[in-house]
């Protein structure tokens, strides 16, 4: 099989496509043809090596893929059924989805909802998976369209651009927040009714500010989202999933004693099975079709590197897919 495969040599993280005896796959319940997989922040950071995602090497990189099963010991799948693959530690210490195969466990797969393709999974991905799961951390905060403005932050990004599609088709109004003036148009056209830009949020925030959010989904953290919360209504929820700007979070307790704001911290990896099928089945119900096509690039293995350079330099807008096969 054809795979992208991370080394490890003088402390550098190499990648290169090659062939690779399937005999080498990993242990597992179900082999998977993988057709399509996607390229998320971990991904770059795994691939280009900044980030320490990967502990064993050689590993094959790739946190989300979607395609076919072609041998399954677990009685819920059946050959030539279509499923998609997010999270579980695969692409970081169980080879991934940047290959023509993977083997994995039955427990880690969901079946893929009649409503997607196995491409239009990829196009939504981990990134898209996460921001669902933003979503409902925010209507399980109580937040209404009606209680006021959206806040998404890292707008430009996989997460934030679905985010963003997500809840201008559930009715919220909007506010993306933007390093990038020029995907303002971009941003408006994936349903954002404001587009405010990043460097209003790089100084320390006051413990409270003027309250404008009535909800946030933050992908960046650190300063950014230490002012997101200091600018929350009175009742509002944060949903926070990212450490795209740094993982510290400089805050003070004002925001949550004072305003009674609620952070809800979102994980992607170990969501339990039922909620990872909810959320698949209302993505799949939720975006519009044109969402597939405004937020996607297209590239093949052997561009991934230079993609995973690209998007660790904030040059990329949107998804990334990867076709396998
Ligand atoms: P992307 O790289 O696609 O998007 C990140 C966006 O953040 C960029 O497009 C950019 O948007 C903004 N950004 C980039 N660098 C900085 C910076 N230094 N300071 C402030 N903003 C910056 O990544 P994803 O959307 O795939 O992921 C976003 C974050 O969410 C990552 O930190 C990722 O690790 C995390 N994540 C977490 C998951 C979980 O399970 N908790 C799952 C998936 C992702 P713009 O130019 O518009 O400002």
């Amino acid at each position: 099989m054809r795979a992208l495969l991370l080394e490890q040599q003088n402390d550098q993280t190499l990648a290169q496509v090659k062939d690779i005896d399937s005999a080498r796959l990993p242990e597992g319940d179900v082999t998977v043809e993988v057709n399509w997989s996607s390229l998320n922040y971990k991904d770059a950071l795994a691939i280009t090596g900044k980030g320490k995602i990967v502990r064993n090497f050689p590993m094959v990189p790739g946190i989300d893929f979607a395609g076919k099963v072609s041998s399954s010991k677990d009685s819920r799948y059946k050959v030539g059924q279509s499923v998609v693959l997010t999270g579980w530690g695969v692409g970081e210490n169980h080879w991934g989805g940047l290959a023509e195969q993977a083997r994995i466990s039955g427990e880690w797969l969901v079946p893929l909802p009649k409503a997607l393709s196995e491409r239009k999974a990829m196009i939504l991905g981990t990134a898209g998976f996460t921001a669902m799961l933003c979503v409902m951390a925010l209507e399980e905060g109580g937040v209404k369209p009606e209680d006021g403005d959206i806040l998404v932050t890292g707008a430009s990004g996989g997460v934030g651009s679905t985010a963003i599609a997500l809840l201008a088709a559930l009715g919220y109004s909007v506010t993306a927040l933007s390093g990038r003036e020029s995907n303002t148009d971009y941003l408006k056209s994936l349903g954002a009714k404001e587009v405010l830009p990043r460097r209003g949020y790089v100084e320390a925030p006051r413990p409270l500010e003027k309250q404008l959010w009535a909800g946030a989904i933050d992908t960046v953290g650190d300063k950014l989202l230490a002012r997101v919360l200091a600018q929350m209504n009175y009742n509002g929820t944060v949903a926070a999933c990212g450490l795209a700007g740094g993982y510290l979070l400089p805050t003070t307790v004002m925001p949550f004693i004072l305003r009674n704001v609620r952070l809800q911290g979102v994980d992607s990896v170990h969501t339990p099975l039922h909620r990872r099928q909810t959320a698949w089945e209302r993505m799949a119900e939720i975006l519009p079709a044109s969402f597939y096509a405004q937020a996607t690039h297209e590239i093949v293995l052997e561009e991934v590197p230079a993609a995973a350079a690209a998007l660790m330099n904030n040059q990329i807008t949107g998804r990334t897919l990867v076709k396998i096969s």
